[in-house]
């Protein structure tokens, strides 16, 4: 029998790098995966194909998690066709790049949104079905910079500090009930989201392929090296184990020595 047969989880922005990687663990482990996120069609069904050739059911949303109604439809639908979720990974994310002075306000608004606001409604809608089946593992996938700050992405480091906050209230919470609340603080891991600014730094440096990781990766994480997507998977997956039971508010950071410094 495998570790989360039965459970039925759902993954925020699955579609991709590091949503994609805990959605494919979670289901080896036995665990039927909601996905959502966006991406063309063709991706998303191939995506699904994938995951039931692991002999889970799988059913994918379309939600904007920047947008609370759809959020609560999809927390709905959910409920109304599977009888709600045992497992909650907050994934969904975006980056933007600028000082303040010219920090475009609509992005500010959407990343608050979207990285922080997402896991306040989707939690609020999950929790009470958690505790009525007694069992539940919610998972917020933050960052390094809900640690620590770094220049020119105040949204991106006020959502991500905002939503450990957030983990340790829901887990204080919820600490005396058999749900569990933690968060996940990766370091730079080569998704798409990461691409975007290794391509920025190509463009307004001059520099090649290599050379735009190697100067991102140096001036933060002292390994020298990405983390990568299915070691920050192996954490959810121990975070949803019965063996974390005890593991709460935890802001756990995976990034090669970064939050160290
Ligand atoms: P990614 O761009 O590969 O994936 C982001 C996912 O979020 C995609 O599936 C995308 O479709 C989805 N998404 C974006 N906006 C959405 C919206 N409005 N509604 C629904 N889905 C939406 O990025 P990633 O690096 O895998 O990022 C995943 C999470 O990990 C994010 O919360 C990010 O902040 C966090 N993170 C990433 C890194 C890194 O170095 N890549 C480091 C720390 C934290």
């Amino acid at each position: 029998m495998k570790m989360l047969a039965g459970k039925k989880a759902l993954v925020t922005g699955s579609t991709s790098g590091i949503g994609l990687a805990m959605a494919g663990a979670l289901a080896d482990e036995g665990a039927d995966i909601y996905l959502n996120g966006f991406g063309e069609a063709a991706s998303i069904e191939s995506i699904q194909k994938d995951l039931k050739a692991k002999s889970v059911s799988v059913d994918y949303f379309a939600a904007d998690m920047s947008k609370p109604d759809e959020i609560m439809a999809m927390m709905a639908d959910i409920e109304s066709r599977h009888g709600g979720i045992d497992i909650l990974i907050n994934n969904a994310g975006i980056q933007h790049v600028s000082p303040i002075d010219t920090f475009d306000p609509k992005l500010w608004d959407a990343i608050l949104a979207i990285n922080l606001s997402s896991a306040f409604h989707t939690i609020r809608a999950a929790l009470p079905g958690m505790k009525a089946r007694g069992f539940g593992r919610i998972v917020n996938i933050a960052s390094v910079h809900g640690l620590v700050a770094s220049a020119n992405k105040s949204a991106y480091i006020a959502a991500k500090h905002g939503l450990v906050g957030l983990t340790k209230t829901v887990a204080l919470e919820t600490a005396s009930t058999p749900v569990t609340c933690n968060a996940i603080c990766p370091g730079w891991v080569l998704t798409p989201l990461v691409q975007r600014q290794v391509d920025a730094r190509m463009a307004n440096e001059g520099l090649s392929l290599e050379e735009a990781k190697h100067v991102l990766l140096i001036e933060k994480q002292p390994s020298g090296e990405f983390v990568q997507p299915e070691q920050l998977a192996s954490l959810a997956v121990y975070l949803c184990s019965p063996q974390a039971s005890q593991v709460r508010g935890a802001a756990w950071n995976m990034d090669g020595g970064w939050a160290a410094q």
